[in-house]
């Protein structure tokens, strides 16, 4: 028996929109350059207008943020810049069905996840780094370590506050200033958030955020007054930035694509992998750099698992984002939806069989039904390339070690999972795997004390935790991990 639900839609009316935001620069909303419009991506209704910032305006950011972590920021005992990280922390949960209704209105995401995923993961990432503000001395980088001075942060339109949450946290406990790019078709949560700086008095100039296209985050990071550059997008970006930043001295982390394997062994519950699956790769509509788009299931489950996993499959919701109810909501943009149709394309012209879940997808808007493809073979660019979509290539192995080989074998290493009740089998796939990340009997679950990041192609560096202060600390001259 199949239920009807009744539409749940969140309310707008929580969420203020101006016609058209500046650019945040020196503690104020100024003009730039010119200005481009950010839609949203369910409905294609324009949202607001938006500061596009040219070099020049990169310039000025650059400054302030200057001027502030030399003044200011630098210089402040950690105790007190913690006490701006706990407000900061504290006027997210505040603001927090605000924020979550303007994510998933700028980004085509769930209200569900915007509302109980990114914005508690958010705040949770400044919470955590307001402790570590007033006690990096125990953090295992030495007695006093230094900042690195001002840090340039692009992010990706996929997690757009938490990418930020993620970048901004960590940079500011260790007493670095930012100018942050957030991407052009997600500008609108970083902007709440420079009015959330406002409201916590925080010292002009310590959090920029400067609104562009990928011209903008050029500017930012070739900049001679950065420090640091810090990266999350594509795998072809980040190679473009590394190239940029390599003999300037500026420190690099980049968090870039991935491919993860999935793997269910024949010995796991059936139905708690299968929930694990669609987490892995319907979770934001598979925009997630660590998303499990590469299945392995044991040949002798095979069939079960398919079965189940097509029949959960069909349940998923999809539909309006604001919608309480939604499962799966809009792909971000025109340019992603051709992306994923042309990928798809390729799958099936390389004899991958395809099926999607029988789902009505809406007239306007940008959107892709949850698809899987079987009859992969692991030289498919469906096996091998990010789709970055709500795609799932299955494939299967016999034994440990052909997963371990399939797993491996691809160019990224972000994350990985694993399905399997024998404890001692977690622990022999999770050794071998070359993944930053290896969820076990579980899938895509963060938490700001521990580290992300990946090896191979995947980007370098990590975020989170104690691992991630590294980045932001300028301990070249010691310390003692
Ligand atoms: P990009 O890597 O191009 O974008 C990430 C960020 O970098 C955005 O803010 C972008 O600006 C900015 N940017 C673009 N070009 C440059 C540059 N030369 N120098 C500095 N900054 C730059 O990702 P896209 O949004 O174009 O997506 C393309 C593909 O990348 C996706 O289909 C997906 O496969 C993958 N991707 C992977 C992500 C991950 O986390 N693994 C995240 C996002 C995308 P703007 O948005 O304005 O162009």
């Amino acid at each position: 028996m199949r239920f009807d639900y009744a539409p749940a839609p969140e309310s707008r009316s929580v969420v203020t929109l101006r016609d058209s935001y500046g650019l945040f620069i020196g503690g104020s909303f100024t003009g730039g350059s010119s200005v481009f419009k950010t839609i949203s991506p369910a409905t294609e209704e324009v949202l607001a207008e938006v500061t596009h910032a040219g070099p020049e305006d990169v310039d000025r950011a650059v400054a302030a943020a200057r001027q502030a972590y030399e003044r200011i920021w630098s210089v402040m005992p950690g105790r007190e810049r913690g006490k701006y990280l706990f407000r900061i922390a504290r006027l997210v949960q505040e603001r927090a069905r605000e924020l979550a209704v303007l994510e998933t209105m700028d980004n085509g995401k769930p209200i569900r996840e915007s509302r109980d995923v990114d914005v508690p993961l958010a705040a949770a990432h400044f919470f955590y780094h307001a402790g570590w503000a007033d006690k990096l001395g125990y953090a295992g980088f030495g007695p006093s370590p230094r900042p690195l001075g001002v840090v340039g942060q692009v992010i990706p339109w996929n997690f757009p506050l938490l990418m930020l949450a993620w970048k901004v946290a960590p940079a500011l406990a260790c007493g670095n200033t930012v100018v942050l790019k957030p991407a052009e078709t997600t500008p609108l949560t970083a902007l709440l958030f420079a009015e959330i700086c406002q409201q916590a008095d925080l010292p002009p100039g310590v959090v920029n955020i400067v609104t562009g296209d990928g011209s903008t985050g050029q500017s930012l990071v070739a900049h001679p007054g950065i420090d640091k550059v810090a990266f999350t997008g594509s795998t072809e970006v980040g190679k473009q930035i590394a190239r940029a930043c390599a003999v300037s001295g500026k420190r690099l982390t980049l968090e870039l694509g991935g491919k993860a394997a999935n793997v269910v062994f024949d010995d796991a519950p059936v139905d708690q992998a299968v929930e694990g699956i669609v987490n892995g790769i319907f979770f934001n509509q598979g925009h997630v750099c660590c998303a499990g788009s590469r299945l392995l299931v044991q040949e002798s489950v095979r069939d079960e698992v398919l079965a189940a996993l097509r029949r959960r499959m069909g349940t998923l919701r999809l539909g309006d984002p604001l919608d309480k109810n939604t499962d799966v909501g809009a792909i971000n943009s025109r340019a992603q939806l051709d992306k994923i149709g042309e990928l798809v394309a390729s799958g099936e012209a390389e004899g991958a069989s395809r099926w999607s879940a029988p789902c009505q997808l809406p007239d306007r808007g940008f959107w892709f039904p949850p698809t899987l493809f079987t009859e992969v073979s692991q030289a498919h660019r469906i096996a091998r390339e990010e789709i970055f979509g709500p795609v799932l290539s299955v494939m299967t192995f016999r034994t440990p070690a052909e997963a371990v080989q399939k797993a491996n074998n691809t160019p990224y290493g972000l994350s990985a999972g694993v399905w399997t009740e024998k404890g001692s089998l977690i622990l022999w796939m999770a050794s071998r795997l070359r993944a930053g990340v290896v969820w076990a009997n579980t899938f895509n679950r963060f938490d700001p004390s521990s580290p992300f990041g990946g090896y191979k192609e995947s980007g370098f560096g990590r975020e989170g935790g104690r691992h991630g202060l590294e980045a932001y600390l300028d301990i070249a001259g010691g310390g003692d991990v």
